[in-house]
């Protein structure tokens, strides 16, 4: 990855080596001229450049007549929930979510608590790249406070929620064990926890920043989770990034779920409840296919990337989305990815159901990814996909995002990343040997094309 993207869903680099103050400073003032002052809303993740961030963010605001209300450290979904709850004009999530611990990052939010989409986003980069900010006098500068209930806002309105019953999740005393990368998920998930009746037991809880593995919650990653779960003998685990906008979860034989199964999990149970269209991304498991057809309700497909799953489950008004990293959304609590909400969804389908954590995910129909890359260097993608397009025109071919050939009970995805020059090959199929075989397929296919050109 370079060290510095700049792209309309903000400003992500490695601090000290492309993300500077000045960097940093632009892109707030890029956004506070935007927004055109207002309250603003900022909270960060725990990392240890959050300070230098967090105060040239705070600077470029205040500097375009923007109110800062500053939440500090919180998980990315508690910053969206309070722009909403505040009725502020927009936020700034400082984090590069699941990104190692040199990398920084912005998140802008809208009025809504939704991220900023395309179009808002381009504003923001025009004032950027034009250098073309607001300039307010004196008198006009922005005021700076803090509010402190932020993360207790948080809590209540997922313990409120209509699908959660906490004397019924409580009457199970579970056991769980909890690992937050030392991220912002010590902030939320002890108090959260402990207030649904919980046991429990964490590790890397200090939101010190200082991530002790690689921060995504894949299952390489969350290995001690695991063996931590066995030993205790505990009903369940959870992993969150240290943004806490994704969940991975454990079961009691120290077996992770596999991320696109939080999404499966929670769709399950939130579809037992109420009805609704589903919205994820076009990279989600098949499960979710299976899991609506049960319930009889439609899937929506979005591109990849929280904000086009957020706008269309609005449109649709969609009874739960999100998409397949962990990431869940509930439109009765905010159109973000949630990681504290999954949890609550999670234990209650355990409570309601009276299954362990083994015997839910094993409820659940089973599929299996494959993840590849292939790097394209100064090729042009269009070209390559207009050769695959080509090659397979045959097959059902679904076009949301890049290309995705499906077949009765596997599918490929191909698409080019948007920050970086490779191809993404996921595969799915009823096994994980199917599912690499069909990945391996693709890869020497691109591979053939690429060296034609
Ligand atoms: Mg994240």
């Amino acid at each position: 990855m370079p060290n510095l993207m700049i792209s309309i869903s903000g400003i992500r680099g490695i601090v000290g080596d492309g993300l500077t103050p000045q960097t940093v400073l632009n892109f707030a003032m890029g956004l506070g001229s935007y927004l055109g002052g207002g309250k603003v809303i900022i909270g960060r993740d725990s990392r240890v450049t959050g300070p230098m961030v967090q105060h040239a963010v705070i600077s470029g605001l205040l500097a375009t007549g923007c109110d800062v209300v500053d939440i500090g450290v919180c998980p990315t979904p508690t910053v969206q929930m309070t722009v909403e709850k505040l009725k502020a004009r927009g936020g700034i999530a400082i984090t590069a979510s699941h990104n190692p611990i040199e990398w920084n990052a912005l998140k802008l939010i809208d009025s809504s608590g939704m991220f900023l989409d395309e179009t808002q986003g381009k504003e923001v980069l025009k004032n950027v790249e034009k250098n073309d900010y607001r300039n307010v006098t004196w008198d006009q500068v922005g005021k700076l406070e803090k509010y402190e209930k932020a993360i207790d806002d948080h809590i209540k309105a997922i313990l409120k929620l209509k699908l959660i019953d906490i004397d019924e999740i409580a009457k199970r005393k579970f056991k769980v064990v909890v690992d937050c990368v030392n991220g912002a998920g010590g902030t939320i998930l002890p108090s959260l926890l402990k207030q649904l009746g919980c046991e429990t037991t964490f590790i890397n809880e200090e939101p010190t920043g200082l991530f002790p593995r690689s921060p995504e919650p894949l299952p390489e990653n969350i290995t001690e989770l695991c063996e931590k779960v066995k030993s205790e003998k505990a009903d369940i685990g959870f992993a969150v990034d240290p943004d806490v906008d994704r969940l991975a979860i454990v079961s009691d034989e120290g077996k992770p779920f596999g991320e696109e199964y939080t999404l499966v999990s929670a769709v399950n149970f939130v579809l037992s409840k109420k009805n609704g269209p589903i919205v994820v991304n076009a990279s989600v498991t098949q499960a979710i296919d299976d899991v609506a057809a049960k319930f009889n309700t439609k899937v929506f497909r979005t591109k990849v990337g929280e904000i086009f799953v957020a706008q269309k489950m609005k449109k649709e008004k969609a009874a739960i989305g999100g998409e397949g990293n962990g990431g869940v959304l509930l439109p009765e609590l905010h159109l973000g990815r949630d990681a504290p909400l999954a949890i609550a969804l999670t234990l209650q389908q355990l409570a309601s159901s009276g299954m362990s954590s083994t015997e839910l995910h094993q409820s659940l129909p089973q599929y299996f990814q494959g993840k590849n890359r292939i790097e394209i260097k100064d090729l042009d993608v269009n070209s390559v996909l207009d050769a695959i397009l080509k090659k397979y025109k045959k097959e059902n071919i679904d076009k949301t995002d890049g290309i995705k050939i499906l077949w009765k009970d596997r599918w490929v995805h191909i698409r080019p990343s948007n920050t970086e020059p490779i191809i993404r090959i996921y595969s799915e199929a009823k096994s994980s040997e199917e599912a690499e075989a069909l990945g391996f397929k693709f890869i020497q296919a691109i591979q053939e094309i690429i060296e034609e050109k």
